[in-house]
């Protein structure tokens, strides 16, 4: 059984962080011993009298024994018990160290902290990269798009002004897709480029946030100024936030290679298969080339012909689609943790395919198996059997 001691002078933190150790305890069936004080003084005296914990919850500001103070005295008896504090106050980060303190939890608390496994799922791999777990990010990211939704679209239209008249506007020369929503008259346009933006980095999702909008914008100025105006669309909406490509990726137990994906490489820890088109949004010119498993590719660009070749040579027998191995969303460091999404460990090529949404589905699904897995069997992520 686990001895553990909670000790806070704010007696509802106390009895917040008392329940989720015992709803974790039922969760894990793991049994748990917990004292809980509400001063530094009556827990020190208790160790004082022979009493040993595991774990110590702390509090920092006591009104009877500060935190800091407790942990000094504590630390004549017992060494080994893992000191956790649980504090408004990281100014007493140097004093702390002294005590050695296994880890700062930070008021108010959140459940998720006393959990046992974690799955990133920000896209920017946000979690692991204040981790400060490995990251790399590719000097050439696929570059953020602002979709936005117009009434009376005309396509034709908007190809033909647009590379008339594109330039004028300071409309990036870059890709145009678009769909009209299911069932209804509305048209999703992602035809906006922001070019050099690392989303990942405050600054630049700020600047990309605004030059997105001001595409937007100079998109319905330029049909104003040349479109035929009894057919004008109408901007009936705009996104919460700009579509990011790529960001940073997660440094996990294997890259998926260029090759892997091109070629349709089989894993023995295979979680997901894929067979959308590698689908490179190119960032160093205008347009984007697809990559197909039989070996051809095209290059699209808008207002110009495709230019189709090859890849690669015939082969006698083309795979017919590419493999997501676990290891590639499994991280270095860390036995309980899991990227679920663009942030997985891949190469350039390789990224520009297996980001799509039917691929990241699958790669969420086994995310979410593999932890449940783990903590069934009391294994480490990566001892899963796949
Ligand atoms: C313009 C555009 C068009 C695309 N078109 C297609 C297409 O046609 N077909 C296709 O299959 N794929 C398409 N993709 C690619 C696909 O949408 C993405 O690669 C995929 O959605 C990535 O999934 P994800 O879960 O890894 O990341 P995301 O979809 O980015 O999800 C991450 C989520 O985490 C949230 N989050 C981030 N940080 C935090 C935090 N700290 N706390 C809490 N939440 C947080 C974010 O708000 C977001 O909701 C497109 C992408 C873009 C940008």
């Amino acid at each position: 059984m686990l001895e553990i001691a909670v000790c806070d002078d704010e007696k509802f933190v106390a009895a917040d962080i008392e329940k989720m150790l015992i709803d974790l305890s039922i969760l894990m069936a793991v049994p748990l011993g917990i004292d809980v004080f509400f001063d530094g003084s009556t827990l020190v005296d208790y160790i004082k009298s022979g009493k040993c914990y595991d774990i110590i919850y702390l509090d920092i500001e006591m009104a009877v024994q500060n935190g800091v103070d407790a942990a000094r005295e504590i630390r004549m008896f017992d060494n080994n018990v893992l000191i956790i504090y649980v504090t408004s106050h990281e100014s007493f980060a140097k004093e702390v160290f002294e005590v050695s303190a296994f880890r700062f939890i930070t008021k108010p608390i959140e459940k998720g902290i006393f959990k046992k496994y974690f799955i990133d799922a920000t896209g920017d791999g946000d979690l692991c990269y204040r981790l400060g777990l490995k990251s790399y990010a590719f000097e050439l990211l696929q570059p953020p798009t602002t979709c936005a939704h117009f009434e009376g679209w005309n396509s034709g239209e908007f190809d033909e002004l647009l590379k008339k008249h594109g330039a004028e506007f300071n409309i990036p020369d870059g890709f145009v897709w678009g769909a009209t929503l299911p069932e209804t008259n509305v048209y999703m346009l992602a035809g906006t480029r922001v070019y050099k933006a690392d989303c990942a980095v405050a600054d630049d999702l700020t600047r990309a946030e605004i030059e997105g909008r001001r595409q937007i914008r100079a998109i319905m100025d330029m049909l104003r100024k040349y479109g035929k105006k009894e057919n004008l669309p109408g901007l009936v909406a705009l996104p919460s936030y700009i579509g990011i490509r790529e960001t940073r990726h997660i440094k996990c137990l294997y890259q998926i290679s260029d090759e892997d994906a091109m070629y349709g490489k089989h894993f023995d820890d295979a979680i997901a298969n894929g067979s959308y088109r590698l689908d490179i949004h190119h960032q160093d010119k205008p347009g984007l080339t697809f990559r197909y498993l039989d070996g051809s590719e095209v290059y699209v660009r808008p207002g110009f012909a495709d230019q189709k070749g090859r890849w690669r040579k015939e082969m006698d027998v083309d795979p017919t689609f590419y493999q997501i191995p676990l290891r590639s969303i499994i991280p270095e460091k860390h036995d309980n943790l899991m990227v679920a999404g663009r942030m997985l460990d891949a190469a350039i090529i390789a990224y520009s395919g297996i980001r799509v949404m039917v691929n990241m589905n699958q790669v969420g699904e086994a995310a979410g198996v593999t932890s449940y897995l783990a903590l069934q069997q009391q294994k480490r992520i990566r001892d899963v059997s796949s």
